[in-house]
């Protein structure tokens, strides 16, 4: 039997490197089509001498035909300092990518999963999140792009399943972190361990009292693949995430024990529009997933973030 190919956008990207390693491991022929505005070809340089393995440049605002068994959707950034950067842009990737990868899907019967997000729950008033929570958004504010962006690519995915029945996948991602993280993406977590391994202040936006569930990477990544592999009938949306929650004050103490650094702890405005808490409640992927759950916990996991920032950084 010929070997199943993948298509993932993004793929240069932080998450999207860690999904080509296991796609590649998992005896897949990949395809990693990327625009590099946030991504990296240093995130995927170990895989170009791997035949099986096709990096293109390539713009998902842009269609883009190729035959293919699966699409991983990834395309998009994700930090806020990133998909703030050109708000147009941002919904242009989610909703005019997903269009593209879509029709893709139809056209060629391939089974497709999006990469959406928590941030389809806005500044949620329902606590933990669940999958039936429609989420409380500002359609205007400067998270909208990323934010409307992804809840019409839900629709659009939802729309194409229901009338072309295109074979989708919908997973909603909780915060993430992980090696190949963007060291200037301005994520807490990567922000925070820079900091602290500079001996520079960390910068905590507002009281700390916010909270997040912060997920490894290679959790995430084996959420994505079992959701592949599901029956036909289960389309999401899913959760996928971390249910420990933490203060951002204590993601900032957990780094500073963890890196053993004198840097101090200051508190800047807060930025706007900011969610006061966070946290996925995975029943649902548990039972679908067989069994999924994250098996790294926060301490584990920045010990190897950690660690790659000292390493790539020379820190
Ligand atoms: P990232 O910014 O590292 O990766 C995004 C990748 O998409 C980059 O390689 C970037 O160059 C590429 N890209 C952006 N716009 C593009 C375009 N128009 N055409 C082609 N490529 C384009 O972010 P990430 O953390 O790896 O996130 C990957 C996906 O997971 C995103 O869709 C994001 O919304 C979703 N997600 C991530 C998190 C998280 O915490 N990391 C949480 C929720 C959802
Ligand atoms: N944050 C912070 N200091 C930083 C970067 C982020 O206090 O240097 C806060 C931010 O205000 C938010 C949380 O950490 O409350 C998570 O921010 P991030 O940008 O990582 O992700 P998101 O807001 O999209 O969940």
């Amino acid at each position: 039997m010929d070997m199943k190919k993948a298509l993932v956008t993004g793929g240069a990207g932080f998450v999207g490197s860690h999904l080509c390693d296991r796609l590649l491991k998992e005896g897949k022929e990949v395809i990693c089509i990327d625009n590099f505005f946030t991504g990296s070809k240093k995130n995927v340089l170990h895989l170009l001498d791997n035949p099986f393995f096709e990096l293109v440049r390539h713009d998902v605002t842009m269609p883009y035909f190729v035959e293919i068994d699966e699409i991983y959707n990834l395309a998009c950034p994700a930090s806020p300092i990133h998909y703030q950067y050109n708000p147009i842009k941002t919904i242009k990737t989610s909703v005019m990518g997903a269009i593209n990868m879509l029709g893709l899907a139809k056209r060629i019967d391939a089974r497709i999963l999006q990469a959406s997000t928590s941030e389809v729950y806005g500044d949620p008033i329902v606590h933990p999140q669940t999958e039936d929570y429609w989420g409380n958004v500002n359609p205007w504010g400067p998270r909208s792009c990323y934010d409307e962006g992804k809840r019409s690519a839900e629709t659009l995915f939802m729309d194409y399943h229901l009338q072309n029945n295109v074979d989708i996948k919908v997973i909603r991602i909780f915060n993430t972190y992980g090696p190949r993280m963007h060291p200037n993406d301005g994520r807490v977590v990567s922000n925070f361990i820079i900091q602290a391994l500079k001996g520079d202040d960390i910068t905590i936006y507002g009281d700390g009292l916010q909270t997040r569930s912060f997920q490894y990477v290679d959790d995430l990544v084996e959420g994505m693949i079992r959701m592949m592999r599901t029956g036909k009938d289960f389309t999401g949306p899913v959760n996928i995430g971390n249910p420990n929650e933490f203060t951002i004050q204590q993601l900032a103490e957990t780094v500073i024990r963890l890196t053993k650094s004198k840097s101090k702890i200051v508190n800047l405005k807060a930025t706007k529009d900011d969610p006061a808490k966070r946290k996925p409640d995975i029943t649902l992927a548990k039972e679908k997933l067989n069994g999924w759950e994250p098996t790294i916990q926060l301490d584990e996991g920045l010990k190897y973030t950690i660690d790659y920032f000292k390493k790539t950084l020379n820190l």
